[in-house]
């Protein structure tokens, strides 16, 4: 009874021709709006990069993705699971042996040793690590920033560097394929590098606040003491941890570059706490101190200079290393990094601030020094910062100033503060190096652009508020600060 078979067939055929049809029609559909979406997003992404940058692109799916949340939770859970092995098998062994004892030191740094090694065994392990080292060491730059009372936001990048740093260094060693042995001592050394790091962002977050603070004039002890006792940490640590170092560990090219790294370190704070010292007595000296702007320049190039030389001498070492060690494409690309910032642009930036000071002073050198009759009858102070003139230069326009303050307003341009005359009588002869001086004076009105017009502001705004003669109390006190933030801001 019912449909006949043949019937039945025609019918399924027909079913499964309506099926596909239908299938196939869904998926082109499908198909159809899925490429239109793939064209929109890549087009969208590249509007993107266009107009906003290609880091900030990446920066934002990073967040949105949550890219270093999963990798943390990932290391973490690897981590727990690992921790549960080794327990569960601990515990089985002291189940079935009696002789087994309690746990002990040795134990203990064997299976940190353990944890560590199969922590960074594969490459996404090793991106966790790292992700977990990045948000440690960021919050311990923000604790610091915090302790020390720092209102910049260089400690929010101190996470992004060291996760960086700690990455490259693990590339570069080739970590993830050396043996457990090799990678512990590998890692720990990478580790080694990763601490002077961590010390040379700490110096950069403490070394503005201190400046400012004696520049300030801040009378709150405990302010300055809090910066202090880090600079004070700054130097006894690399100090006793190179120490042991050098006791327990043969020459090698690791130990000098962690050795140079470290030393640095304690070169950069004692040079901070130099200037800070310089600036403090400045603060609370009854007279002007003419001779203050040449010590701070000379502390200051003398920093640089030794940085420099450590510059030169980690590129060296690095060198040794890629010749005889250990070379690779990576390790290449960060020796040239190296050369380029900390070498190359190092120097060329301490030349153009030593040929910007040299041209200043011949142009200050060239002005009369003002007799003791003439400020007698002029009577008045320093236009520039408001302190009383002991000694002053004259200009072509018979304007008096402090032969320093003039010349850091030549630092930024050429004319009287006070009626825009040239300051200086120009060269009768004209010569080649005059031109260059010119050229290079011209880009440096460039680049001080913004400090002068904030100069002329605060000018502007000193003169609308008190209006009379310079002298004024207040005005006394904020020339002080302005000269001395003029101090910091010399390159
Ligand atoms: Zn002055
Ligand atoms: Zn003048």
């Amino acid at each position: 009874m019912g449909v006949p078979a043949q019937y039945l067939q025609g019918i399924a055929a027909v079913h499964v021709v309506v099926v596909a049809l239908d299938l196939k029609l869904a998926l082109l559909l499908r198909c159809k709006s899925a490429i239109l979406w793939m064209k929109y997003t890549y087009l969208a992404a590249k509007t993107f990069i266009r107009t906003r940058g290609l880091t900030i692109f990446l920066e934002i799916h990073w967040a949105r993705l949550h890219v270093s949340t999963v990798l943390r939770v990932f290391w973490l859970t690897r981590l727990a699971y690992h921790v549960t092995r080794i327990a569960v098998d601990r515990w089985w062994l002291t189940q079935n042996n009696s002789s087994a004892d309690a746990l002990t030191v040795t134990d203990t740094l064997e299976i940190t040793q353990e944890l560590l090694v199969s922590g960074c065994e594969t490459i996404v392990a090793l991106m966790g690590m790292t992700s977990v080292i990045s948000s440690v060491t960021h919050h311990i730059g923000v604790i610091m920033a915090a302790f020390v009372g720092s209102d910049t936001d260089d400690e929010k990048t101190m996470g992004t560097v060291s996760a960086v740093l700690f990455f490259i260094l693990a590339l570069q060693t080739g970590l993830t394929g050396l043996d457990p042995e090799k990678r512990y001592v590998r890692l720990g050394r990478n580790f080694c590098l990763l601490s002077a790091a961590i010390l040379h962002y700490s110096h950069s977050i403490v070394s503005p606040v201190l400046m400012n603070l004696s520049a300030s004039q801040n009378p709150s002890p405990l302010r300055h003491s809090r910066p202090l006792s880090l600079c004070a940490f700054l130097i006894l640590f690399p100090t006793c941890f190179l120490y042991y170092l050098w006791s327990n560990y043969s020459v090698s090219t690791w130990l000098l570059a962690v050795s140079a790294f470290n030393v640095e370190v304690i070169v950069k704070v004692l040079i901070s706490l130099l200037l800070y010292t310089l600036l403090m007595v400045d603060a609370y000296a009854e007279v002007f101190w003419e001779g203050l702007d040449d010590y701070v320049y000379y502390i200051k190039s003398t920093g640089n200079t030794i940085e420099f030389f450590f510059g030169i001498f980690v590129f060296c070492n690095g060198a040794w290393i890629m010749m005889f060690e250990s070379g690779g494409a990576i390790r290449a690309c960060m020796m040239c990094i190296h050369a380029y910032f900390n070498i190359f642009d190092q120097a060329k930036n301490g030349w153009k601030v030593f040929m910007k000071r040299r041209t200043a002073v011949n142009k200050i050198n060239s002005l009369p020094l003002a007799s003791p009759a003439q400020l007698e009858s002029h009577n008045d102070v320093c236009a520039i910062c408001y302190q009383d003139l002991q000694s002053a230069r004259m200009t072509n326009c018979h304007h008096f100033f402090h032969g320093v303050c003039l010349r850091k307003w030549l630092y930024v341009q050429d004319n009287c503060p006070l009626c825009h005359e040239l300051i200086y009588m120009p060269e009768p002869d004209p010569n080649i190096e005059n031109r260059n001086n010119a050229e290079f004076e011209q880009n440096m009105n460039d680049a001080n652009i913004q400090n002068m017009a904030n100069a002329m502001n605060y000018r502007a705004g000193l003169q609308a508020g008190g209006n009379g003669p310079h002298q004024q109390a207040g005005a006394q006190n904020n020339g002080v600060a302005h000269a001395h933030q003029d101090l910091l801001e010399d390159p």
